[in-house]
């Protein structure tokens, strides 16, 4: 840390640390990988968050994902405040999570493919994600699971082997804890690399439950599939009797209305979608959908179980409503603007500086890859000159912008990133991109 003095920042982190293990409740928060004290913040507002010293940043992290809206959305503020007002939770049913399950099944379509008849709403990814595959088995009959290396899908057991996220910035193979009878369920495979997908699918296809994807990789930075990769994945998928779980927890509602699957180039179809982030607006719900034929297997009316005290808590389902009601063509266009101006901006910074690098897109989503060439897998995702993140994160963050604290993770813009916050978001990239090439 060079320049501002974070003494309160780093009082609070001691204090933190003394009451919780690296003081944080999500590791990646600890600013590990990018050596300096993490700020802990006090307020938001837009494209800003204000930490304990009163210092105001420009946030690209949002709240990973959810505050698409910017932070305290007036809209979504009330929503929630007017929720609570008439209770925080029933632990019965409300009319607003049958709108949301509606609302998300309406927006998730594409020409004549409207692929989810219903939805269960859970509290978090990690829960979603988890079901989807325990529906997944139950409805096949089978066991495995097959996911790609440096794909991120919350922290259930069978899931961590070579996770994205903050396993990837922790640099974890996976964690311990997991029997290994459980992570011997799940086959590992290098993504966007379909002769792998095949050669398992052969080996041992009847065996197989379910692939699971991120719709676009969007933890070990944004690495985009190849052309026709999803829908190809499907086929095989598909020829052999498994099923098809899109994980859309980062992607959905953000990289457009119906998430990556609308946008992808290659129409496709996958049996079930795992949804969070955005569809909670910054509360804790998540869910997961597919066809009445898989959902319905779900308990009360089927044999897989699953259950949450706070499953569609009201005040999440406000929030979610509330953000899915205001995101409109406008919103997304505002976001596309945005990330333009921010990706473009920081690619000229560090050209202008010969710093090496990729910017990686899906969508809206970028990062910034410190390589001659685009990564396409974990492999290549890892080669890149990680240690050039580091020093570009603290000179950003000392000129006051908040960026993601590992180069394994997605810049989030949101629609309320407007030409001031833009503005000082381009003037602190010179120094950052200085700090990058030494
Ligand atoms: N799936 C994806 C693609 C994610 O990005 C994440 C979280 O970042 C998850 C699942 C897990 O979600 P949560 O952190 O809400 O458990």
């Amino acid at each position: 840390m060079t320049g501002a003095d974070t003494s309160t920042n780093a009082e609070e982190f001691a204090r933190a640390r003394a009451a919780m293990p690296g003081g944080v409740n999500s590791p990646v928060r600890a600013f590990g990988s990018v050596a300096t004290t993490p700020r802990f913040f006090v307020s938001a507002s837009g494209p800003y968050v204000t930490d304990v010293e009163g210092r105001e940043y420009v946030d690209l992290v949002g709240s990973w994902g959810p505050a698409i809206l910017g932070h305290a959305h007036p809209a979504v503020v009330h929503a929630v405040q007017d929720a609570a007002s008439r209770g925080l939770g029933f632990g019965a049913s409300t009319p607003g999570e049958t709108s949301l399950a509606e609302i998300v099944r309406a927006r998730v379509g594409r020409g004549d493919s409207w692929p989810l008849d219903k939805i269960r709403l859970v509290s978090t990814g990690t829960e979603a994600t988890m079901t989807a595959i325990r529906l997944a088995r139950g409805a096949t009959g089978r066991d495995l699971v097959v996911k790609f290396a440096g794909h991120y899908h919350g922290h259930s057991d069978g899931l961590l082997a070579e996770a994205g996220s903050g396993v990837a910035t922790l640099a974890l193979p996976g964690s311990a804890g997991v029997p290994a009878a459980i992570a011997a369920q799940t086959l590992v495979l290098p993504y966007n690399d379909l002769d792998a997908v095949r050669e398992v699918f052969s080996a041992r296809g009847s065996e197989i439950a379910a692939v699971i994807v991120e719709a676009a990789a969007a933890n070990m930075g944004i690495v985009p599939p190849s052309h026709g990769f999803n829908a190809a994945l499907a086929d095989v998928v598909h020829a052999h009797g498994a099923l098809l779980i899109l994980d859309e927890v980062l992607t959905g509602f953000r990289v457009g209305s119906a998430g990556w699957w609308g946008i992808d180039p290659v129409p496709f179809a996958p049996d079930l979608f795992t949804f969070g982030k955005v569809v909670g607006g910054g509360l804790p719900l998540a869910a997961l959908g597919g066809r009445a034929e898989l959902l319905d297997l779900l308990a009360p009316l089927g044999p897989v179980y699953q259950a949450g005290t706070l499953s569609g808590n009201p005040l999440a389902v406000a929030a979610g409503l509330a953000t899915l009601e205001h995101l409109d063509s406008a919103a997304y266009t505002r976001i596309d603007e945005a990330s333009a101006a921010i990706s473009t901006a920081a690619s000229e910074a560090l050209s202008a500086e010969g710093v090496a690098h990729v910017v990686q897109r899906a969508g809206s989503l970028f990062s910034i890859a410190f390589a001659e060439t685009a990564p396409h897998d974990y492999d290549t995702v890892r080669a890149q000159d990680a240690f050039r993140y580091p020093p570009f994160f603290r000179a950003m963050l000392d000129e006051g912008v908040s960026l993601p604290p590992s180069v394994f993770e997605a810049w989030f813009v949101s629609a309320a990133h407007d030409e001031r916050a833009i503005d000082r978001i381009v003037a602190a990239l010179p120094g950052a991109a200085k700090a990058a090439a030494s």
